[in-house]
């Protein structure tokens, strides 16, 4: 039988066939993956294909296989075995929630996680949300800092979860897709989702978010479905999806707007930092390129530097 992974529990796979029964599996033997140390094989959102068994009086699943994934999101474990854990398979939509202030979204945090979205391969959609509580400067601020996001092709929409303005767009986005939401603490990820179906119990806070950060905290992802047809990823892991470790020529492949002019610039392997002739460079000087996004590919190619590149995400896994 074949169906999609909702939950996981450890060694137990809760699996919802496509004519909607739920099914508990385990896995037979070991499901090895190719070029990737997991902690786990199986993850939220795999499709798996399964035998259904009795074990004693229980109706059981045994999971022999599972697809190949469109794409995966990973967390890197907390220790140093250079394990990694993935969080969720098959996304077809992340939605990143920012919020102006109240908490504050800072442009670097934006384009950390639109960078490791498009490394990992998920399209992502930006949601402004509170617009009921800007004034006008504030809404100013909102619409110039979306202008940046949409020039280089993010879908962007302003939102509020209070008032509920323009989360028809957003569910309409969502319809026969699997969704996650992601940003910081309190920009109103589960308002938004219990705005568009109160029926959704969606997990409040991070268990990780109530422990020390950096403690290692077991937390499982689930999926939910809303009455309109969407399905959501819930799980803490993935507020933000933190940076994957890559070599640094490839930090500016995963800036959109770099991408397109990178080819300009003089040496191929150019990192757009001190070498002369570099298109990158040029198109900042010349306001092509928002100085923001300039910044943030700094930072996070400074930060490449200080780690260790011996554990890479394998892109085909
Ligand atoms: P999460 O941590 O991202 O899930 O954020 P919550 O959904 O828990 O929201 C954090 C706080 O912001 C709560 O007090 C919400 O009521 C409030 N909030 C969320 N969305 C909006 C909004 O659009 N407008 C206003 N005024 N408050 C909001
Ligand atoms: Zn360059």
């Amino acid at each position: 039988m074949k169906g999609i992974v909702y939950k996981s529990t450890g060694s137990w796979y809760q699996v919802k066939t496509f004519d909607n029964t739920f099914y508990s599996c385990k896995l037979k033997g070991k499901i090895r993956l190719q070029g990737l140390k997991s902690t786990n094989p199986i993850a939220v959102g795999d499709k798996v294909d399964f035998e259904v068994t009795k074990d004693g009086d229980e109706t059981i699943g045994i999971i022999k296989d599972f697809e190949a994934r469109k794409n995966y999101i990973i967390r890197k474990s907390v220790n140093l075995s250079k394990q990694t854990h993935i969080i969720a398979a098959n996304i077809d939509l992340a939605f990143l929630v920012i919020t102006l202030n109240n908490p504050e979204t800072s442009t670097t945090f934006i384009d950390r996680f639109l960078a490791s979205a498009e490394a990992f391969d998920v399209e992502c959609v930006l949601l402004f949300n509170k617009l009921d509580t800007l004034d006008q400067n504030e809404f100013g601020e909102l619409k110039y800092l979306a202008e940046i996001y949409r020039e280089i092709g993010y879908h962007c929409i302003g939102i509020s979860a209070s008032t509920g303005k323009n989360l028809d767009q957003v569910k309409a986005l969502m319809i026969d897709k699997i969704s996650v939401f992601a940003g910081h603490s309190g920009v109103g990820k589960s308002s938004i989702i219990n705005a568009m179906d109160a029926n959704i119990n969606i997990k409040t806070k991070a268990i990780s978010e109530q422990h020390a950060q950096g403690q290692h905290t077991t937390t499982f992802a689930e999926m939910h479905e809303t009455a309109f047809g969407a399905k959501i990823i819930d799980t803490p892991g993935i507020r933000g999806f933190g940076m994957i470790d890559m070599e640094k020529e490839e930090l500016g492949d995963y800036f959109r707007e770099f991408f397109t002019l990178k080819s300009e610039c003089k040496f191929h392997n150019c990192l757009h930092i001190n070498e002369p002739k570099c298109a990158i460079k040029q198109a900042l000087n010349q306001d092509i390129i928002a100085f923001s996004r300039y910044k943030s590919y700094c930072q996070i190619l400074e930060e490449l530097d200080d780690q260790d590149n011996s554990f890479r995400k394998n892109p085909h896994a």
